[in-house]
């Protein structure tokens, strides 16, 4: 075998004895075909405390110089590789690969010597066998790099966090041009402040891109540089929608549903907050018929007579109230909680008062006056956070989280504050009284206009609001619109927005004026049965992704971990 140590120019001793003791010999053999690397024996096991040594040698007599592709036998001389590999039982593999350099024979070739390569594990210049890289990516994938470090260091492979960015860092995602079908959304880099742009490939169902803005010039930019794109499902920007119109090619575009459906659904809560006090007399009135025929109740309150009428416009004052008048009764705060659908803490806390002191910030926040202002800003893309700083500056008393909750109908639903939502199907009392916050409602009627059955109870509170126009308008049209959505004949919206174009309810209006602008998109939702909600699920991926980084990522890791991990995983 030429693996002889070359008798000129030797430059490092063979690592083993020629004379291998036969048992030993089969061991390692046996050991050989388990690590399975082509090209490359073991010749010998160590086991230490910490870690198992291998040594090992290729089996090949010759080798190719990289540079010119010349077969060489003549050895120039021996060195040793250390190699980390994968680990066995838990403990460190270090490879000890004896290399063997050569002489390029070759008169054409500017090299004098290189080195040998042997097996398909093993790069040139790497001190890890591509086995070991791999895994060390699928790790950095899935965790942030000091969790992957650790969890890694448990199972035998020790490197730092930052080796294991360095080895993310190398990978190059590929560029999908071929891709059809996207759709795209935004995500928050911070809430209110900047966004980013997600690119999902809707037939592969993973994502392709991730862009460090939500501008039109950059998504104008992606798409020209991926010519087979045919159709793009978003949300109802306006950024993304001139982005496509403005390149000219005939590209199908698709109002998301999900985001429709949220929009209608808000708007629907707002009303009823408007009107909540309407509501309240109404169900009183009701029970009053009932129950007390001649006299209405919080006529024999005392403490009631404090209030005139018209201030009792919101609805934290009404459920006062409302605890109030049970609490005479003798229901205990428990009970009264239940009645009425509010926590048991208000209530608690309600009954303890005497008077319901004023709100912490001593101005009721008179929303109207900037609505109009909000709703161009959004429509214009300016964030809600920099609307919010501009109407302060109007002279906007209030604070930034209810602002948020206020225009979460503006919003897209993901967009800015959103408060705990309200499942209807729990804990339904079915004895308690009409009267139940509007978070309830809005649960209510979402199932309601969703198609999905509902308690007598729910139908009975469907019932009372019906009795209103404004709700009957409202509540009328957002069934028809899902209909409509879900459905398949795309005539039936424009005979929908005939239908509702001279209402009276301001939100409604709006809400249709902001279909008609973006006509074609909507209709398209209803001819191809497109959704957005797998890009809604990465959406949140992404932000699960970016939070396990500590929010040190970059835009170039955080593309890595979401557009590579499908292809390395699957
Ligand atoms: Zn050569």
């Amino acid at each position: 075998m030429s693996d002889k140590p070359n008798k000129h120019k030797s430059t490092t001793k063979s690592l083993l004895n020629n004379t291998v003791d036969s048992n030993v010999f089969e061991i390692c053999n046996g050991f050989s075909s388990i690590y399975q690397s082509s090209d490359i024996r073991i010749e010998d096991v160590n086991n230490e405390e910490d870690s198992i040594l291998l040594y090992a040698r290729s089996t090949r007599t010759d080798a190719v110089c990289p540079y010119c592709g010349n077969k060489s036998h003549q050895v120039h001389s021996r060195y040793i590789r250390k190699i980390h590999d994968l680990s066995i039982l838990g403990k460190e593999v270090l490879l000890l690969l004896e290399l063997r350099k050569f002489f390029c024979k070759n008169i054409e070739c500017n090299k004098k010597t290189f080195a040998e390569q042997p097996g398909n594990e093993v790069f040139r210049y790497r001190r890890r066998t591509r086995r070991l890289e791999l895994s060390i990516i699928r790790n950095g994938l899935l965790l942030s790099s000091l969790n992957a470090s650790k969890l890694l260091s448990y199972n035998g492979i020790k490197l730092s966090s930052s080796t294991i960015l360095r080895n993310l860092h190398r990978i190059t995602p590929s560029n999908y041009t071929d891709v059809e079908k996207i759709g795209v959304d935004d995500w928050a880099w911070r809430k209110g402040v900047s966004y980013g742009t997600i690119i999902i490939d809707l037939l592969r169902r993973h994502p392709i891109d991730i862009l460090g803005d939500r501008e039109e010039d950059s998504f104008r930019r992606w798409i020209k540089c991926h010519e087979n794109v045919g159709l793009v499902s978003r949300d109802r920007s306006t950024e993304y929608s001139s982005a496509i119109t403005s390149i000219r090619r005939n590209i199908i575009e698709i109002a998301d549903k999900f985001h429709l459906i949220k929009n209608v659904q808000d708007r629907i809560g707002k009303l009823i907050s408007t009107h909540y006090a309407e509501y309240r007399n109404k169900v009183r009135e009701k029970e009053s018929k009932e129950t007390f025929p001649v006299n209405h109740v919080t006529e024999t309150i005392p403490n009631t007579k404090v209030y005139k009428k018209e201030t009792i416009v919101d609805q934290r004052m009404i459920m006062f109230r409302e605890v109030k008048e049970l609490q005479q009764k003798g229901f205990k705060s428990f009970a009264i909680s239940n009645k009425l659908g509010i926590a048991r803490q208000t209530a608690t806390k309600y009954c303890g008062m005497e008077e319901l002191p004023e709100r912490n910030s001593k101005f009721r926040n008179n929303y109207s006056l900037y609505d109009q202002h909000v709703e161009e800003g959004v429509a214009k893309r300016i964030a809600l956070r920099t609307l919010y700083t501009e109407i302060c500056g109007m002279g906007f008393k209030g604070s930034l989280t209810p602002f948020y909750d206020h225009y979460r109908y503006l919003s897209d639903g993901h967009r800015g504050f959103r408060s705990k939502s309200f499942k209807a199907s729990e804990k339904v009392v079915e004895d308690r009284s009409g009267l139940i916050p509007i978070k309830q409602i809005s649960a209510i009627i979402d199932k309601s206009i969703r198609k999905k059955s509902i308690s007598k109870f729910e139908n009975g509170i469907i019932n009372i609001l019906s009795e209103f126009d404004w709700f009957r308008q409202m509540y009328d049209a957002s069934k028809k619109f899902y209909n409509i959505i879900t459905g398949n004949n795309t005539n039936e919206l424009i005979k929908w927005m005939k239908e509702y174009w001279h209402t009276k309810v301001q939100t409604l209006k709006t809400f249709i004026i902001g279909i008609k602008r973006d006509y074609q998109a909507v209709k398209n939702t209803i001819r191809y049965n497109i959704t957005n909600g797998i890009t809604e699920g990465f959406v949140n991926k992404l932000k699960v992704v970016k939070r396990s980084m500590y929010g040190k990522a970059g835009l170039k890791l955080l593309k890595i971990k979401m557009v590579v991990q499908h292809s390395i995983f699957n």
